[in-house]
């Protein structure tokens, strides 16, 4: 006999209260000086099932900065555009390393581990960029955005990109060390410059979690069933979620809440449930892998409650 459905609403409100009171918040993302005064006190969880129907909790439609969440839709458009040529630029296996390291690259000539750390990420965003204007590959970014999420409102934030590129020492130093390599095709700066963009995209969790309804069912929009990507494609990007979404962080998430998700620091983590449920979680205090501390303890939570963990 197989178990009734797990009771999504009760489960959503009861995880959003329990996080409420929890008093170890972690850290707002210091290096970032527009998001270290982000209040660490909010919390957001939104979970969309195979229905269509949106289970909300918190500060469910409060925008934040996705940051490196914003790889995966990257990620896709570059997939998309050059297919798997892609890979002669980036890798796929876990880096084990901080998200802004740059030790791997001088021993793999300039040729980051996976797409998701800021070098790779930087590699895909140059391959955006070729053959356009920034303002044309950030257009088709939020195009993209607001087709998958079906809601045209999203934005970039200037003022957390213009925050980024003043202190982005570090994405400038994998940039030029990439460039010297040849990884990049386009000046460092404009490739930067759509980078720090796409990074200051603000969404709530209900619109990550809508936009994120693809990666859920097999590279389709469940409701409309109209086809975003092929389910392969989905499949895969959903491995690399798995295997490099958080960093060196990414075995204790997968030990932890079993489920692909990428994560950002700016507190926010979209995870997918295949087959079941596309997910997004925000609080904006960190643990030491960058990773949204609350935001892993919720998604922890709601895997064990659901029984959705993709290893049983
Ligand atoms: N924009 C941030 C950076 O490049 C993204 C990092 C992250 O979210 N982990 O440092």
């Amino acid at each position: 006999m197989s178990s009734p459905p797990p009771d999504l609403d009760l489960i959503v409100r009861e995880i959003a209260a329990e996080m409420r009171l929890r008093t170890d918040r972690g850290e707002a993302a210091k290096y970032i000086p527009e998001l270290a005064g982000v209040d660490v006190n909010q919390f957001g969880l939104a979970v969309i099932d195979r229905e269509g129907v949106v289970h909300k909790g918190g500060d469910a439609d409060v925008p934040f900065s996705i940051q490196s969440i914003s790889k995966v839709f990257t990620l896709t458009l570059a997939l998309g555009l050059v297919g798997d040529r892609l890979w002669k630029r980036v890798g796929r296996e876990p880096s084990g390393d901080p998200f802004n390291s740059i030790v791997q690259l001088e021993h793999e000539r300039g040729i980051p581990r996976n797409p998701f750390i800021n070098a790779g990420a930087i590699a895909v965003t140059d391959a955006l960029l070729s053959g356009h204007q920034p303002k044309e590959t950030l257009g088709e970014i939020l195009r993209f955005l607001h087709f998958v999420a079906e809601d045209p409102s999203i934005r970039m934030d200037e003022a957390v990109a213009a925050s980024e590129k003043r202190t982005g020492f570090r994405n400038f130093a994998l940039a030029n060390y990439m460039k010297s390599f040849g990884v990049l095709e386009n000046p460092v700066e404009l490739a930067l410059g759509v980078y720090f963009h796409h990074c200051s995209i603000a969404m709530s969790c209900i619109q990550l979690a809508m936009a994120g309804r693809y990666l859920a069912y097999g590279g389709r929009n469940p409701t409309t069933g109209l086809s975003v990507i092929s389910a392969e494609r989905a499949r895969r990007i959903n491995a690399l979620m798995l295997t490099c979404g958080h960093y060196d962080g990414s075995g204790e998430f997968a030990y932890r809440v079993g489920l692909p998700g990428k994560s950002g620091v700016g507190g926010g983590i979209l995870a997918v449930a295949p087959g079941r449920a596309s997910i997004a979680v925000w609080a904006p205090g960190l643990d030491r892998w960058g990773n949204s501390h609350l935001g892993r303890i919720a998604l922890e939570h709601l895997a064990k409650r659901t029984g959705w963990s993709i290893f049983g």
